[in-house]
């Protein structure tokens, strides 16, 4: 009996050193490889990833860049041939079969649009459409326009069905814009992607929306970021302004906000995020970050939460688990956190 107890013991040591050994080799043996910037989804993306081997790292940017071109081949509201078009064109004429990804984003959507009370609703394509069109004539849309618009706006309008795969619209006119939670789905698609292909650790950006996993580049702890100050001028590209260093492991970090991203009509700025109880845009902070264990989750939280503004939108994430944020105001340089966030500041 004591005979077998210690060679049970022995067995756990060996296997424990054993696997020490390995980890160290690991660490000591990994390649770092830098995709540099690819134009994807109409913005820039990067992946970084550490690799037992230079081939296996190369493998595993290429799975990681073809799993976001799917996505947008699925997902991209511009393109005439993917698959939303379909849907937009299509869904209140007859109910539309739809592929398990979009399924996918179009149930998490439906969930948020829940949990913020219509904040989040990727039925505003309607509404959208209209500023595009002021933009383009350079006239603000009328009262009665967005009115219209939003006749044609609301989670509550949209039928999925999960056992047959299929969309419908109840209203005509109805369109599906995904621009707040596709790159963040995307995103989760390519970290998947690393992990099935042997990479050891990665951090994905797809227009500044990032998530990190594993083993950090070499001499570092964990993956870090910074996070921009949203003051510097929005055709300032080049701004490096970073007010905060986050530090990432395996998490996911993204940030809405008006001060980049916005039309102009008639010298006023409009955010390219929409209220849709009011139809206005949204210009109630002007920077959300949300990290959360996936991408996708905090990219539409961060959509969300910019509606719903710093009371409502703070309240919701201090409700929701695993899930921390960061506001900036308009007028002030104040920032401001939910309880844990700090746990992610360097
Ligand atoms: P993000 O940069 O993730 O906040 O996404 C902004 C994009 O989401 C916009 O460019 C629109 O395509 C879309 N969008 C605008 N307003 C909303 C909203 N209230 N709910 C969901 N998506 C929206
Ligand atoms: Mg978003």
């Amino acid at each position: 009996m004591k005979q077998a107890r210690k060679t049970i013991t022995l067995c756990v040591v060996l296997a424990c050193v054993a696997l020490l050994g390995y980890r160290l080799r690991n660490s000591a043996t990994a390649v770092k490889i830098d995709s540099g910037y690819q134009m994807i989804m109409g913005t820039f993306a990067r992946i970084v990833v550490m690799a037992p081997d230079e081939a296996t790292g190369q493998a595993c940017i290429r799975k990681a860049f073809e799993a976001q071109k799917q996505v947008d081949q699925l997902m991209s509201y511009h393109r005439d041939d993917s698959e939303l078009a379909r849907i937009n064109a299509q869904a209140y004429v007859r109910p539309v079969k739809i592929h398990a990804q979009t399924l996918a984003v179009l149930q998490k959507a439906l969930e948020i649009s829940a949990r913020s009370q219509g904040a989040f609703d990727v039925t505003v394509g309607p509404r959208l459409d209209l500023e595009k069109r002021a933009a383009e004539a350079n006239t603000p849309p009328s009262a009665q326009a967005i009115q219209e618009a939003l006749a044609k706006v609301g989670w509550d309008k949209l039928l999925l069905d999960p056992n047959e795969s299929t969309i419908r619209f109840t209203v005509p006119g109805m369109r599906i814009d995904l621009g707040g939670i596709a790159k963040g789905f995307a995103i989760d698609q390519s970290i998947r992607a690393l992990q099935a292909h042997g990479a050891l650790g990665a951090m994905v950006d797809i227009g500044g929306d990032i998530r990190c996993f594993g083993q950090a580049p070499p001499g570092k702890q964990h993956w870090a970021i910074g996070l921009q100050d949203p003051q510097v001028a929005a055709d300032d590209t080049d701004a490096q302004r970073i007010v905060l260093i986050l530090k990432l492991t395996d998490l996911a970090i993204t940030t809405s906000g008006h001060y980049r991203r916005f039309t102009v009509i008639d010298g006023k700025k409009t955010s390219h995020i929409i209220d849709p109880h009011t139809g206005q845009g949204s210009d109630k902070l002007s920077s959300v970050t949300i990290m959360a264990p996936d991408a996708i989750t905090a990219d539409a939280l961060a959509t969300a939460v910019s509606v719903l503004g710093q009371e409502e939108g703070l309240a919701l994430i201090e409700q929701t688990p695993q899930v921390e944020a960061i506001v900036m105001g308009n007028d002030t340089r104040q920032i401001i956190k939910t309880s844990g966030a700090h746990r992610h500041v360097q």
